[in-house]
């Protein structure tokens, strides 16, 4: 399988070069070539397999010759084996149309462990094939960073530096960001918005020089690896509740729109995915865009759901360019014209958009309202972000199509909004309970690359 940018102008490049190198050369996002087509009998021999057999089955296309089977195997039987729940993506019904996909059972409660644990058992095997040694960098609103972290954490052949912005992410993420003590982990505190950290990352990454002496790898959401790996849970959550044989909806708590991406790939492999819904909070650019096609960030405003906290939403970019027909030179006109204030997206592509993605806002009021609506009449607890999908997805059901809410992260990982909506203070799995004590590692950082580079030049030895 190869993989193309979405602006056009970089190296096509395989399964395991377009993993390793994150951004494309010319500042894009690495796409595959075609999508693979799963057919009904395809989808249909998914019921009953476990969640690791099927993401064998669903990835397997998308990997070629980077591994064998074998190998491919054992890599996502040792992804998923530190999950609490055997289900892996556990649903839950809320009332008769509409269902909750908990993809919080990761090590780091959110649904970014489903990507990280299989990102990181990947580049272990491709760095102890190659001998080579990288050093990952990322930027997180939160739940990224941590899940990286876990992932990578101890492996000999990757440092792995995560930029977070100061004072705007919750307790428990910055603390299992700066509690785990081994050497290659290192968090830094950025001054500054997740926008401008993830600015930074890109600029490391279009710094050629700094890029290849640090041998730079990148885990972001911009990661193909990282959506593909997201696209499974979509096949299994909509497998039990009678795909290929009937059509579901999903509505999907939005930011970096990595995971509505996973989503829509899904359905173009043939998946029979009804409605696919991008909810927002506050900071809802992505829902003005769709509405009204216009694409100017305006400025972050923090709101009780962080890791949903963004104005500028890297994987939107591949959205743009299936929607403008492939057209790498079209997605890099545009992409200039946000490095100067914003785009306004083409007729045409506004409707091939609106054709696949329907989208709603959440605001504060009632992303608690629902926190605390859902507690009394199910008795389950939402996190914000679960909630802000939750609330989108019931103004949004048709009767007759089963709604999947993703559950991006677990409650307790944001035990202030919930106890705030419902006077329960969620408490962590047992293996964490003692998060609150373990001594914490930070450095903070000034927002500036010169001198972020120099840090990591420093602690690599490069
Ligand atoms: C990252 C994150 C999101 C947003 O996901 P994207 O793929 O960036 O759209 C939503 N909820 C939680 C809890 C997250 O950590």
């Amino acid at each position: 399988m190869n993989y193309i940018s979405t602006r056009g102008q970089a190296p096509v490049l395989g399964f395991e070069d377009a993993m390793m190198t994150g951004l494309a050369r010319d500042g894009g996002l690495y796409l595959p070539q075609f999508i693979p087509q799963m057919s009904r009998a395809d989808i249909a021999a998914l019921q009953g397999v476990s969640y690791e057999e099927a993401a064998f089955r669903i990835m397997r296309p998308f990997i070629g010759d980077a591994f064998t089977e074998a190998e491919f195997q054992d890599i996502i039987t040792r992804a998923y084996a530190g999950f609490d729940h055997a289900a892996r993506a556990p649903l839950v019904q809320l009332d008769s149309g509409h269902f909750l996909l908990e993809l919080f059972h990761g090590p780091t409660l959110a649904f970014k462990d489903f990507a990280m644990q299989l990102i990181g058992q990947l580049f272990e095997a491709a760095l102890k094939r190659s001998g080579q040694r990288v050093c990952i960098v990322g930027a997180t609103s939160g739940d990224t960073g941590s899940a990286a972290i876990e992932a990578f954490r101890g492996l000999d052949a990757a440092d792995v530096f995560i930029l977070y912005p100061e004072g705007r992410v919750s307790e428990v993420q910055r603390r299992q960001m700066t509690t785990p003590a081994e050497a290659n982990v290192h968090a830094l505190a950025v001054e500054g918005h997740f926008d401008d950290c993830q600015a930074r990352v890109k600029g490391m990454f279009n710094d050629f020089a700094f890029r290849d002496s640090v041998g730079l790898a990148g885990v972001n959401s911009i990661n193909w690896a990282r959506v593909l790996a997201q696209v499974v849970y979509y096949f299994t959550a909509a497998v039990s509740l009678g795909a290929p044989h009937r059509a579901v909806s999903f509505t999907v708590p939005t930011g970096n729109f990595g995971d509505v991406f996973a989503g829509y790939v899904a359905r173009r492999m043939g998946l029979p995915i009804d409605r696919l819904v991008v909810a927002t909070n506050q900071n809802d650019i992505l829902h003005r865009c769709l509405s009204g096609g216009e694409y100017r960030p305006s400025g972050v405003v923090p709101s009780i759901s962080p890791s949903m906290d963004i104005q500028v939403s890297s994987n939107f970019e591949r959205a743009l360019f299936h929607a403008y027909g492939q057209d790498g030179r079209a997605v890099a006109q545009l992409m200039d014209e946000l490095a100067a204030g914003g785009f306004s997206v083409s007729q045409g592509a506004l409707e091939a958009l609106r054709e696949a993605f329907d989208s709603g806002v959440c605001n504060e009021d009632d992303t608690r309202a629902t926190i605390a609506g859902l507690w009394r009449t199910t008795g389950e607890l939402l996190c914000p972000h679960s909630a802000v999908g939750a609330k989108v997805a019931q103004e949004q059901r048709v009767p007759g199509t089963p709604m999947i809410t993703l559950a991006t992260a677990h409650p307790a990982k944001f035990p202030d909004a919930v106890a705030a909506a419902t006077g329960i203070r969620p408490p962590l799995p047992e293996r964490m309970s003692d998060l609150y004590e373990r001594p914490e590692r930070i450095t903070g950082v000034a927002n500036d690359l010169a001198m972020l580079e120099t840090l990591i030049k420093e602690r690599t030895g490069n």
